[in-house]
């Protein structure tokens, strides 16, 4: 293989399920590229995953310009991001990215294929931070890309709960599902969101626990890491190859994207 070849998806795939937002049945059509970027195509219309593109983080990340929005693509983003997917078009028949399992597995999978490996590591010209009330978030210089992440939901198991990115055990991430409080979905759904919420897409906290078994324990806060990690991938620079530790205390997709924002002047190719 060349070494210097953008990193890409083996073939072709095409993936259909509902949205999570809109429940409207959306495919993507994955399709190889030679070019650098994520680019989300919708008719004749395209927008590239980058963090300046992103237009809305209300519920999910969406990115777009005059011509198209593409909602909820941050859990394809973090599988991009951990297979070290650089180079990519998706072919979509909705302004909504298939949920699938409601984590990132079945976008991990399609890309396996690929064997992709790290081509370059990044490091970071000076240490970031963003404090605003409850929330915060400090990325550090170090020796290899961490995550700590707080969590503190009015749940007896997510109150003030903390997880860490385990290599080893990275599958719990990438499977980690989405989530919302189960008293929240009517209201949501009225409001015109979570339309494509279901017992397998989605983990329902109620007062004192879940409405479906968990995949691994505490799995809503690596759900967390899961989305900080695609949202950290639209700075340009892939987060799983940053020599940096992401300590983060109660933040969202709003938080991450601005935090994005400021990293990705401060992140440079190492050597
Ligand atoms: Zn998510």
């Amino acid at each position: 293989m060349n070494m210097t070849a953008l990193n890409t998806i083996a073939k072709e795939a095409t993936v259909t399920s509902k949205g999570l937002m809109t429940g409207m049945d959306s495919t993507a059509r994955l399709v190889p590229s030679d070019k650098k970027g994520i680019r989300f195509h919708l008719g004749d219309k395209t927008v590239e995953a980058h963090v300046d593109n992103v237009v809305s983080t209300e519920h999910c990340t969406v990115i777009g310009n005059q011509d198209i929005k593409v909602m909820l693509i941050e859990h394809f983003m973090a599988a991009c991001a951990i297979c070290h997917i650089e180079a990519i078009d998706v072919y979509l028949s909705h302004f909504e990215m298939p949920i699938l399992g409601g984590g990132s597995a079945e976008w991990v999978e399609i890309f396996k294929e690929a064997g992709n490996r790290a081509q370059e590591s990044y490091i970071l010209s000076e240490p970031v931070s963003y404090f605003n009330g409850k929330t915060h978030i400090v990325v550090m210089p170090s020796d290899e890309f961490k995550v700590t992440y707080s969590v503190n939901f009015n749940h007896p198991e997510l109150n003030h709960r903390w997880v860490s990115l385990d290599k080893d055990k990275l599958n719990e991430i990438i499977e980690a599902r989405t989530f919302g409080y189960l008293k929240e979905l009517e209201m949501l759904q009225a409001a015109g969101y979570a339309r494509g919420v279901s017992i397998e897409n989605t983990v329902g906290l109620t007062e004192d626990g879940y409405t479906t078994e968990l995949k691994s324990d505490f799995e809503p806060a690596k759900h967390k890491i899961l989305d900080l990690i695609g949202d950290f991938y639209l700075t340009g620079f892939n987060p799983m190859d940053l020599k940096a530790e992401v300590i983060v205390k109660e933040a969202g997709h709003a938080v991450h994207v601005k935090v994005a924002k400021i990293l990705k002047d401060k992140i440079q190719k190492e050597n």
